[in-house]
């Protein structure tokens, strides 16, 4: 069999002309990692009530090319911002403020672990966007975890690996994120979404195997505003909801638990449980419907699923609406926007032949409604994190 081109080269190679233009290092050969970004079909605002989501690891990744140092500096240059960091690994506690925080974050998680870490000097190459609902953050940690593990001889197996980098964003950054996307980049595999349920942490790989569908990413471009207020009090209500019921989470409860206790509830927390008792159902049925190969129904719940968030749980836009209406018109099986809300980007999924003109009939349309310029591309379903061979 003819060998396929390895299309992580290209990036692999910035990665290493990062790198010698930076840092010139001489007479190291430097180490690579690759750790993808993600989507999440299905499953929005369930993950911190430990219910179900479907991501897929998509082949867009953050790669780190990296050589030790013989000290306890770590020195870094991140390509796509054009900017340099530098720390050191005995003063951990002395947090960055930017970007280099979810960096002294894993080292941070790393040393509590007691990892052996050195010192090293790296480039960071990602053609994940920054807050498009892809999840760079959880690419930069993963990958960076993988390099500074690799760079101390050591490993972890790749639940704890994932759960080491969520404590970094958690407990480091600052930012409470669910295990969805550290777990979809480390535990990704191409042609297979996985079904991840949030409370037991098992992933239950979704093989797709052709099913024929092509994921649209219809950015914005609106810088998301009010995000960490509004999210907060979602998960603040989420939390009460559950309490009124009775229940540790919202994962044992169902839409019928949710309907019958409506008035205890009041309206606003009703609202809240119904999306995630409804979502969580609707992750299920997705997954039923891919293996099927049921395309109509795929898109249906995806649809569903935006309505329910921009109905019920509230966290749509103007500027979300206006790209989701204008990807229902272009045609697509189903799609919802996906992320936190209030900005970010609408998945579509489309039929793989249309792409182009669905695209550009978007992207038009958009413009036209919104002051924004839009950012629509394709992604394809990838592998999970690695160090690379090379
Ligand atoms: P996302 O949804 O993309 O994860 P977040 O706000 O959680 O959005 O994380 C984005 C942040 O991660 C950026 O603001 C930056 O601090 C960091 N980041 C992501 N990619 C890179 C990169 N290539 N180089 C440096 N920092 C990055
Ligand atoms: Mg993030």
């Amino acid at each position: 069999m003819a060998a396929q081109p390895d299309p992580t080269m290209p990036a692999v190679r910035r990665a290493r002309a990062v790198l010698y233009e930076r840092w010139q290092p001489r007479g190291k050969s430097p180490l690579f990692t690759r750790a993808p970004g993600r989507l999440n079909l299905i499953g929005e605002h369930t993950d911190y009530n430990r219910g179900y989501v479907m991501p897929v690891a998509v082949d867009r990744a953050v790669y780190v090319a990296a050589v030790p140092r013989e000290d306890r500096l770590v020195r870094v240059w991140s390509d796509q911002l054009d900017a340099e960091a530098q720390f050191s690994l005995d003063h951990l506690k002395d947090r960055h403020h930017d970007w280099a925080r979810y960096l002294q974050g894993v080292a941070w998680a790393l040393d509590e672990l007691k990892m052996p870490l050195v010192g090293m000097e790296a480039a960071i190459y990602s053609d994940v966007p920054r807050g498009a609902g892809l999840s760079s953050s959880a690419a930069l940690e993963v990958s960076w975890a993988l390099a500074m593990l690799q760079l101390c001889g050591r490993s972890l197996p790749p639940k704890q690996l994932a759960l080491t980098c969520q404590r970094a964003e958690n407990d480091y950054v600052g930012m409470r994120c669910g295990i969805l996307d550290q777990f979809a980049s480390v535990f990704g595999q191409r042609n297979t979404a996985l079904l991840i349920d949030c409370d037991t942490q098992e992933i239950q790989p979704v093989p797709l195997g052709g099913k024929g569908f092509s994921m649209v990413v219809c950015d914005t471009n609106k810088p998301r505003q009010l995000v960490d207020s509004e999210y907060n009090q979602r998960r603040a209500s989420c939390e009460e909801a559950a309490r009124i019921l009775g229940l540790p989470s919202l994962r044992p409860a169902t839409p019928e638990m949710v309907m019958a206790a409506r008035e205890a509830l009041g309206e606003e927390r009703f609202r809240r449980a119904w999306h995630v008792v409804t979502e969580n159902a609707r992750v299920l049925d997705m997954a039923e419907a891919l293996q099927r190969g049921d395309l109509e129904t795929v898109g249906q719940l995806v649809s569903a699923s935006h309505k329910s968030l921009r109905d019920y749980y509230e966290v749509s836009c103007p500027e979300l609406e206006a790209m989701w209406a204008a990807t229902q018109r272009a045609g697509c099986y189903g799609s919802r926007l996906v992320g936190a809300g209030f900005g970010g980007a609408v998945l579509a999924l489309v039929s793989p032949e249309e792409v182009g003109p669905f695209s550009r009939r978007v992207a038009e349309e958009y413009q036209q409604e919104t002051r924004y310029q839009p950012n629509i591309f394709a992604v394809q379903i990838a592998d999970g994190a690695e160090v690379l061979e090379r």
